[in-house]
């Protein structure tokens, strides 16, 4: 009885979230991620050409406006007038957070961000191996944020999303803070801020297709995630708070200057992966059916949140 209700009410939905144009069902949302293109993208991240991703340099570039490319093919809009770049100085040097928009800018309107961070740690002086990739840390990320949003465009939600790949994260979460900053400054009313960070091999072998998220005593985001997917996609790692990792990527600017809930995707615990900021992090270290499998629990599931307009929110009191 109780599930028909669901059924019935998850219809409703669906027919006031999707417009007639548009009347893609939540079917098509399962599984939609194909395992080729996720493949082709983190790839081409870590490839040697980008040298690294370090921001102030030509190949740092180089991957913006391969993202941008991306954004602009599945027809995801610039936030800015135009421009999906925001210009900042990492270090002295000009670098660039990239952000898109899905839905339309009105007044009042509601917004969540997506994030990840596209930069990492450039060349070495290794001779044998010259370039830090960043595979895992962050080609990973970055492609989760392109997939999942190539397909959360397809739909209608109440709430905008900003879509937001960050520079300066490995010089100390600069281009969050920025882009935070700016938006707060320009009144977006942003709800709640998910960031996706190393997500390249599983905790552990009995661990496979499981996130965990940093803060998730701090909102009811874990367990609404788990809920949408009728699994427990999101464990609590309980060395979490040992490590500290909340404060240590992009969404820990979000949750100080908005004061909402915000964490970070990853499934890196500093065991897993012996390769974390050296010159071989690299594609073959990676399991990409995995991350291909994460991915696609995490466009259903945000779509689901978006969908249904779940309320995620604190449920800690803020203390830092
Ligand atoms: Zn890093």
């Amino acid at each position: 009885m109780k599930k028909n209700i669901l059924i019935i009410l998850l219809g409703i939905n669906i027919f006031i979230s999707c417009n007639s144009t548009k009347s893609i069902s939540i079917k098509d949302v399962e599984n939609s991620q194909n395992i080729e293109e996720t493949t082709k993208i983190i790839t081409e991240l870590a490839s040697d050409k980008y040298e690294g991703r370090y921001p102030g340099t030509k190949t740092y570039d180089d991957a913006v406006n391969f993202v941008e490319s991306f954004l602009k093919e599945n027809n995801i809009k610039p936030f800015y007038n135009n421009c999906y770049k925001d210009t900042l100085l990492v270090n002295n040097k000009v670098s660039y957070n990239i952000v898109g928009l899905i839905g339309k800018k009105r007044k009042n309107k509601e917004y969540i961000l997506l994030g990840a961070h596209l930069d990492h740690l450039g060349k070495s002086r290794n001779r044998f191996d010259s370039v830090y990739n960043g595979a895992n840390d962050n080609a990973s990320g970055v492609t989760a944020i392109l997939q999942i949003a190539k397909e959360l465009n397809k739909h209608k939600f109440k709430q905008n999303i900003i879509i937001a790949l960050f520079t300066g994260e490995e010089e100390g979460l600069i281009g969050s803070e920025h882009l935070a900053k700016r938006l707060k400054k320009e009144g977006i009313k942003l709800k709640y801020v998910l960031n996706i960070d190393m997500i390249g091999t599983p905790p552990s072998t009995t661990l496979k297709n499981k996130v965990y998220i940093t803060g998730y005593k701090k909102s009811n985001c874990a367990s609404e995630i788990n809920k949408t997917l009728n699994k427990e996609l999101v464990y609590f790692w309980k060395e979490e708070s040992f490590f500290g990792v909340f404060y240590m990527s992009d969404n820990y600017p979000f949750y100080k200057t908005f004061k909402i809930p915000s964490h970070t995707i990853s499934t890196f615990n500093f065991d897993n992966y012996k390769q974390f900021h050296k010159t071989d992090d690299e594609i073959k270290q990676l399991d990409i059916q995995n991350i291909n499998d994460i991915i696609n629990s995490l466009t259903f599931s945000i779509y689901k949140l978006l969908a249904n307009n779940i309320d995620i929110k604190n449920t800690q009191v803020q203390n830092k």
